[in-house]
């Protein structure tokens, strides 16, 4: 299909960017990997599972309706089950290149002559020994479970971690009626008031999460991490410690808590694949844009956590100003974007930064990495494995990947990049991915032929 502006991901940042887009009378085609829009924030159940109050498990559940109806009411094409591999430059535009379905192997394209990038962003995920077993899955994924599919993970569960969406997964699952044994946060109050100007805006929410927890009895933990899970075929149990002042498990301080689920998270990183093989330049861990969320390369535009984590009120409002600016310059007209979306847009950015801050794991916490953890499940490799790598004098991921093969899996280095780069004692780097997604070499090899054909 042909279009003006092609916008990926369907979250709050491509919902706004496609409305914006074609309120200024651009034709726009939105396309998601998802069997509907609404992403992460406003992921919805499916509809044959005839959920009668959708909204319990939505805050912000008007600004979803507003989006939604917008949308229906929108010249946008949507274009959902495309999971999108590559997008790349050709004459007059781009070419997005795309896989459908549940089984990705048919192939799709979209050809635009702008891109807007609003990928999103996926937990971080950092092991320690038993996180393998079933029964442990990521915070993200356990809220993913109850908004998406209407299940609980488990009856009895550990909520723990560090970040603001362990709150809206513990009141949640206990909400739904699992027995939240314990909320277990590393960072503590203390870090939380050194930012208590940037975060000021997020206490009305903060309280309400707190009134939730105390009303389904949940213990909070602060400064206590999980050391271990336990179980032989499945979650038993997790081993807690409490943190000291280095950052470290105070020896004597590990407790058993019985669970059959651990709900885990760490905060998340930007999905920069698709920017990265365009060439877009990356600012840390997202991808760099200016003040219209243009990126540095001419006809692309990233909005949402693709630049960078700060939550759905920040996608909002940088997915409205991108789409109008897009729109803008596919018209020549002034982007105009609404002030009330660039004042949130600034107001969002300095709380998101001191988000990341307060919120950062544990500094040691690789240390609890035992030899047999396993580090990238997909291809089995141990923690032992990599230091072995490390010792043998690989100095990074990339050198670790190529001896130990941690990262050569399924996917692709997602899970295990930041644990690896932990233990070579570096920061996590953008992992510069040629493609978004696995590709079948038949699809390769078609457009290959096709392309030799024209
Ligand atoms: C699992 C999970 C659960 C979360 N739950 C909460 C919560 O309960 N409360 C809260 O405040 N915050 C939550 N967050 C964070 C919140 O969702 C984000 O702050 C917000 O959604 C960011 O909006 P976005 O539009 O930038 O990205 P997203 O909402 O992540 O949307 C990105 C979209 O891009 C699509 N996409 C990505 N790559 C491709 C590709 N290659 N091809 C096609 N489509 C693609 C995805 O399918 C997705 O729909 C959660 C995050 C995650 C990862």
């Amino acid at each position: 299909m042909r279009t003006d502006l092609a916008v990926i991901g369907a979250g709050p940042a491509g919902l706004a960017a496609a409305l914006a887009a074609s309120a200024r009378g651009v034709r726009v085609a939105l396309v998601d990997a998802a069997p509907g829009p609404g992403g992460q924030f406003y992921r919805q159940p499916a509809a044959g599972l005839g959920a009668t109050r959708p909204e319990a498990l939505h805050h912000r559940r008007r600004t979803w309706e507003r989006l939604r109806d917008g949308l229906a009411a929108a010249a946008v094409d949507i274009l959902t089950e495309h999971h999108v591999w590559c997008a790349e430059p050709v004459s007059g535009g781009f070419t997005v290149h795309a896989l459908l379905g549940p089984g990705q192997e048919e192939p799709a394209e979209v050809h635009a002559r702008a891109l807007l990038l609003a990928t999103g962003g996926h937990e971080t995920v950092l092991p320690f020994p038993g996180w393998t077993l079933p029964g442990v899955v990521t915070a993200g994924g356990a809220q993913a479970m109850l908004k998406g599919g209407l299940v609980v993970p488990g009856g009895r569960a550990v909520v723990a971690g560090t970040g603001p969406l362990l709150l809206p997964v513990a009141t949640g699952l206990a909400a739904a009626g699992v027995e939240v044994a314990a909320l277990v946060e590393s960072t503590g109050p203390g870090r939380l008031a050194r930012h208590a100007r940037a975060l000021a805006g997020k206490v009305p929410e903060g309280a309400g999460y707190a009134a939730r927890l105390l009303r389904h009895r949940v213990p909070v933990l602060t400064r206590h991490t999980v050391v271990a899970a336990h179980g032989e075929d499945r979650l038993t149990g997790v081993t807690i410690a409490a943190l000291g002042p280095d950052d470290r498990v105070r020896p004597g301080t590990e407790r058993r808590l019985d669970c059959d689920t651990l709900a885990v998270g760490h905060g998340m990183v930007p999905h920069t694949d698709l920017a990265g093989a365009l060439g877009c330049r990356l600012d840390g861990l997202g991808v760099a844009v200016d003040a219209e969320q243009r990126t540095d390369v001419p006809g692309v535009w990233a909005a949402g956590e693709t630049t960078g984590i700060g939550g759905a009120a920040l996608a909002l409002a940088e997915g409205h100003i991108a789409g109008s600016s897009a729109a803008a310059r596919l018209r020549g007209t002034d982007p105009a974007p609404a002030p009330a979306a660039l004042k949130s847009r600034a107001r969002q950015r300095s709380s998101a930064a001191a988000l990341d801050t307060a919120w950062a794991p544990p500094a040691h916490w690789a240390e609890q990495l035992t030899g047999d953890t396993v580090i990238c499940r997909c291809e089995e490799v141990t923690a032992g494995d990599v230091r072995g790598a490390l010792d043998l004098g690989a100095g990074d991921e990339r050198t670790v990947k190529l001896l130990t093969r941690a990262g050569m899996g399924w996917c692709q280095g997602r899970m295990c990049h930041t644990a690896v780069a932990a233990l070579a004692g570096r920061r996590p780097t953008p992992p510069g991915r040629p493609f978004a997604r696995p590709v079948p070499l038949g699809v390769l090899a078609r457009q290959h032929t096709e392309k030799g054909q024209s």
